[in-house]
C-alpha cells in the first residue's frame, strides 16, 4: 500500500487568533478538493481554537507543537494530551529541535510525550535529526539511531500505530540550507530500520517519515518525488498561505 503523504505546517511562535482566521480564509479555498495528501497545521496553543473552528468543514487537520506527558498536576504553563484532544487537536509535534535546543527536551522526555500522546489517540510527529557538527563528524546515523531507539522505547507496535516521524537535520531548519533528496532518503532509511527493530518490518514499511528543513515551493517537488520521503514538516514557508499551498500541491 503506498503511504499517503502528510504535509504539516509548524507555525512556531507566529500569528494571533485573528491572523490564524485570516490565514484559513485564504488557505482553505486554495486546497479545497486536495485529497492526494493529508494536510495538518500546527499553530500555537492560543490559536488552536480559532484553527479548529476555521477548518471544521474542511479536510485540514489541526495539531499542537508540543505536549506535556503527565495526565494532570502542578506543572505551570503546560498542556497535556487529553486537553489537546478536548479542543479538537488531532496531531502533535514532539521533540522538535528548537525544544531540544532551547527548552531542555531530551530523548527521554520525547519518549514520555510519545507514550502519552498515543494513549490519548493523537497522531504524534516525532522529530529527529543531527546538528551540523554531528553530520561533519560522520555521526548522523548514530544520532538518528539513538534518538529513535530512545523515542520508541517500551512502546508496542499496536500502540504506536499512528506514529509519524520527521527527519529534520538541525542545520537545515530555518537556514535556507536543505538536505539533498539523497541525504534525506539515506537518513529515512536509517529511521525506517530502527522502526523495523522496534515495531517489526510491516510497521516500518507503512511508517510515514517526513522531511523538514527549509522546504520551499522551489525544492518541494525534488524532495517529495523521493520514494523514501512521505511528506514534509514546513516551518517558515508555511506561514504564508500561498507558499504553503504551493508546497502542498508540489
Ligand atoms: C520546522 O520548524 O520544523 C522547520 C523545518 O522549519 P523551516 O521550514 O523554517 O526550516
Amino acid at each position: 500500500m503506498p503511504r499517503k503523504k502528510l504535509i504539516a505546517a509548524n507555525w512556531k511562535m507566529y500569528k494571533t487568533p485573528d491572523q490564524a482566521r485570516e490565514y484559513f480564509r485564504d488557505f482553505l479555498p486554495l486546497v479545497k478538493n486536495h485529497e492526494r495528501d493529508e494536510i495538518v497545521v500546527c499553530p500555537t496553543y492560543l490559536c488552536i481554537d480559532a484553527a479548529v473552528k476555521a477548518t471544521q468543514s474542511s479536510s485540514v487537520a489541526v495539531g499542537a507543537q508540543d505536549v506535556h506527558w503527565e495526565k494532570e498536576g502542578a506543572f505551570t504553563g503546560e498542556i497535556n494530551a487529553a486537553m489537546l484532544v478536548a479542543v479538537g487537536t488531532t496531531h502533535v509535534i514532539i521533540g522538535h529541535s528548537e525544544r531540544r535546543q532551547h527548552f531542555g527536551e531530551t530523548d527521554d522526555t520525547v519518549n514520555l510525550k510519545l507514550k502519552s500522546s498515543l494513549e490519548a489517540g493523537l497522531t504524534p510527529i516525532v522529530c529527529v535529526g543531527e546538528v551540523l557538527e554531528e553530520r561533519e563528524a560522520g555521526l548522523t546515523d548514530d544520532v538518528l539511531r539513538r534518538q529513535c531507539l530512545r523515542a520508541f522505547h517500551a512502546i508496542s507496535a499496536k500502540k504506536a500505530a499512528k506514529l509519524v516521524v520527521a527527519y529534520e537535520p538541525v542545520w537545515a531548519i530555518g537556514t535556507g540550507k536543505t538536505a539533498t533528496p539523497q541525504m534525506a532518503a539515506d537518513a529515512h532509511a536509517i529511521i525506517r530500520g530502527e522502526a523495523a527493530k522496534a515495531f517489526g518490518q510491516e510497521f516500518a514499511d507503512s511508517l510515514r517519515i517526513l522531511y523538514g528543513g527549509s522546504v520551499k515551493p522551489e525544492n518541494a517537488i525534488a524532495l517529495m518525488s523521493e520514494e523514501e520521503i512521505d511528506g514534509a514538516l514546513v516551518g517558515g514557508a508555511s506561514l504564508d498561505p500561498k507558499s504553503f499551498t504551493a508546497i502542498v500541491k508540489y
